[in-house]
């Protein structure tokens, strides 16, 4: 798969033959860093897993409940692959309601999901992107439980540990990353639609490359991606710079009960604010159109943490949490049920507002 003659402006033919174990240098072509930025997965595994892919006739794959660019995207790349290897392909997220958000219907591959309800029961084979936990499988949790094998492909430090074979890396910036490893070791060339799907991946988990999980690799795999001619303004567009009108006014209200807290968090500051559903209703705005709110209110210099509490149209709150890198989220969100990164995490709440932001209030401490 590694031709020796490489052009020097094709970027998808960067060597990627020095992965774990195959360290053969040698070549003066221009190079980028390896695919295998940390060597994360112990190369048994990765070999484990082209077996049991290749050797199967139907996969199942399922990526977390309310799917961002990296779960989705992960997901969806990761089928395309798998269906052009001649692979039955069905792919799934375990919503009660089953609506791939409007910011991420721009994804090519849609075309592989199945609602919940027309899920295998038990998988042969099923595949996970991006849950850390079963949990976080919601709907799909049983045929998590019941598949024969379950292939676990992460980056969150916090993964429970679920599965019968895990491919995760905590050092990775995004699932994507994982994913395009993977399809690169099955032998998949890289097209223009699973390459999108990773690119929203890789874009969603670093931020566009603004968060500190941005590596060399993390730029080295854009380079391969947007070298299969996908459009990177438009798909930025669709996953930040566009929303219906009443997003504007939802957020207007948002920010008008916006709380500075210089004492909280060990006297480095909270900064927070909430969606109640009612607000979104006047608007007729979706749950999804308000993931994004956290990116605006995190900005606050004076505050370490930032917090938005969301109403989801069930009536619980989904609660976003940042830090810029002196509290841990993480151990704080892991501690009221959730999850995620240190600077990045998350957590269901079905508590009034008050209540749950005292529990937190109590839980922020500097690192
Ligand atoms: P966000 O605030 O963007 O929804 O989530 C930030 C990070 O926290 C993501 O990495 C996400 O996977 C994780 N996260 C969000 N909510 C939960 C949750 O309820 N449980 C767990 N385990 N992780 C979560
Ligand atoms: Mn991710």
């Amino acid at each position: 798969m590694m031709g020796d003659v490489r052009e020097e402006r094709d970027v998808t033919r960067l060597p990627r033959d020095d992965r774990a174990g195959h360290g053969t240098g040698g070549s003066d072509a221009p190079c980028l860093p390896h695919l295998s930025h940390s060597g994360g997965v112990p190369e048994s595994d990765w070999a484990r897993a082209v077996e049991l892919i290749r050797s199967a006739d139907e996969i199942a794959l399922a990526c977390h409940v309310s799917p961002d660019g990296d779960a989705l995207g992960s997901m969806l790349a990761a089928g395309l692959a798998m269906r052009a290897l001649g692979k039955r392909v069905v792919a799934s997220f375990g919503d009660r309601r089953f609506e791939v958000p409007r910011l991420l219907r721009f994804l090519p591959g849609q075309e592989l999901l199945v609602e919940p309800a027309r899920y295998p029961e038990a998988p042969a084979l099923m595949i996970t992107f991006d849950a850390s936990t079963s949990a976080r499988l919601g709907l799909l949790g049983d045929s998590a439980a019941k598949a024969a094998e379950l292939i676990v492909v992460d980056h969150h430090p916090s993964n429970s540990g679920f599965g019968t074979m895990a491919l995760i890396d905590p050092g990775a910036a995004a699932t994507a990353m994982l994913v395009e490893e993977l399809i690169d070791r099955l032998g998949v060339p890289l097209d223009r639609d699973i390459a999108t799907g990773l690119y929203a991946g890789l874009v969603t988990d670093t931020g566009s490359f603004r968060h500190s999980s941005t590596s060399p690799a993390a730029h080295a795999m854009a380079a391969r991606l947007v070298a299969t001619g996908l459009r990177t303004d438009e798909i930025a567009r669709e996953l930040w710079d566009r929303s219906p009108f009443g997003y504007l006014k939802v957020l207007g209200a948002a920010l008008e009960r916006v709380h500075l807290e210089p004492e909280a968090a060990g006297g480095l500051g909270l900064v927070w604010t909430y969606v109640p559903r009612v607000d979104r209703a006047a608007y007729g705005l979706p749950y999804d159109e308000v993931e994004g709110m956290i990116d605006i209110v995190r900005r606050t210099d004076e505050a370490e943490v930032a917090i938005v509490l969301k109403e989801d149209d069930e009536g619980a709150w989904q609660v976003s949490t940042r830090s810029k890198g002196a509290v841990d989220v993480a151990r704080v969100c892991a501690a009221l049920g959730g999850g995620g990164h240190v600077r990045a995490a998350g957590f269901t709440s079905h508590r009034p507002v008050a209540e749950t932001m005292a529990d937190i209030r109590a839980l922020l401490t500097p690192a």
